[in-house]
């Protein structure tokens, strides 16, 4: 007879692992948090802005439970222009999201996710600057805490774990809708759990959200397997361009590349997993213009380069591995500047 594996003296110690367990953040953080909340017939939510799966799905998740809470709830983000990326359209809760324009000039309590600076909060910052609490939750390294109260764990491999943790405390039920959403944000920011970040306790919330009947199949075909067509052809232009230069691979997207196809900003998300294939490069660079005609930059590193480091001297910020900021400069000129940073780190 197999013995259970409740009684192996092997048995990893952290097999059913609790929510939040070996979070850093104290438990008198997350109490004052509960008490903000519980005091707010109002909360704002915000997230950063060019939203991703786990801004936009930790943002959401815990809109849902405040709903349910009775409480007035609205979230958005600061963009100029306010559009969910397509790729997102299928999270649950939408109907939540309200513009920045129709955002609380003073909100009493705001609620920001996932935003690694006061910057990324956008168009919203200016809220943020008035509202009389803000609660940073977030994973981000290089987060040095702008709010009232801050909830970072910098451990976390997405702030959807946060943000799970959140609902579980607020006394929230995890249903199929905040399920969807947490799911969202944690498959995208451990790369379908391919990622270093992705530990045990990673697995075992994944296992409690798809314990709840999502659809896993659906949610990735969403999100890494469908485009339009216009896309394929944006794609074939930047990987005719795309340049080796010893141990950095680099391309760009411009405004009219996409134009041509009539295709949005989000839709070139996935360009850098496919640029980073690249065996010989050590980082990976891709340049996006968007609709401004600023320069959005995706970095990626396969380990021992800090491209977090890069980008923070650049402006931007993000994680060892994949870090991002924005250029209002030439391509040319942006890849001078990202050389120099780059030889000055590694
Ligand atoms: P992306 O290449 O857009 O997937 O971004 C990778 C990571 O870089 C994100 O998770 C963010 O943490 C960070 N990042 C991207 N763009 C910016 C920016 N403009 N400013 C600061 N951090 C950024
Ligand atoms: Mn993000
Ligand atoms: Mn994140």
């Amino acid at each position: 007879m197999t013995p259970d594996v409740r009684d192996r003296t092997d048995r990893p110690a952290n097999l059913g692992r609790l929510p939040g367990e070996g979070c850093p953040i104290p438990d008198s953080s997350w109490d004052r948090a509960l008490r903000l909340i519980g005091q707010a017939d109002e909360v704002a939510l915000a997230c950063h802005v060019n939203p991703d799966g786990d801004a936009l799905g930790s943002m959401l998740a815990v809109a849902f439970v405040l709903r349910s809470m009775g409480k007035r709830v609205v979230a958005s983000f600061g963009d100029r222009i306010f559009a969910v990326p397509r790729l997102l359209g299928f999270l649950p809760g939408q109907e939540m999201l309200v513009p920045p324009e129709e955002y609380p000039a003073a909100p009493d309590l705001m609620i920001v996710f996932d935003c690694s600076t006061f910057e990324r909060v956008g168009l919203l910052g200016a809220n943020a600057a008035s509202a009389r609490e803000v609660i940073v939750v977030d994973h981000h390294p290089s987060n040095t805490g702008f709010g009232t109260l801050d909830l970072i764990d910098a451990d976390a491999a997405a702030t959807a774990m946060l943000a799970e943790q959140l609902v579980y405390r607020l006394g929230g039920r995890l249903d199929r809708d905040i399920a969807t959403c947490l799911y969202a944000g944690l498959v995208t920011d451990t790369g379908s759990f391919r990622y270093s970040s992705t530990t045990p306790a990673v697995h075992q919330m994944a296992a409690r959200l798809v314990a709840t009947g999502l659809r896993t199949d659906e949610i990735a075909r969403e999100l890494w397997d469908r485009s339009p067509f216009g896309y394929l052809k944006v794609l074939a232009n930047a990987l005719e361009r795309v340049t080796l230069e010893g141990r950095l691979v680099w391309t760009y997207v411009s405004r009219v590349d996409r134009a041509a196809y009539g295709l949005p900003y989000s839709e070139l998300e996935g360009i850098i997993d496919i640029v980073r294939r690249a065996d010989e490069a050590e980082v990976a660079v891709v340049l996006k213009e968007d609709d401004h005609g600023d320069w959005q930059v995706s970095t990626r590193s396969k380990g021992t380069i800090d491209v977090a480091a890069v980008c923070a001297a650049l402006g931007g910020g993000g994680h060892h591995n994949a870090a991002g900021y924005t250029s209002y400069e030439t391509v040319e000129e942006t890849m001078a500047k990202f050389r120099r940073e780059l030889r000055r780190v590694s």
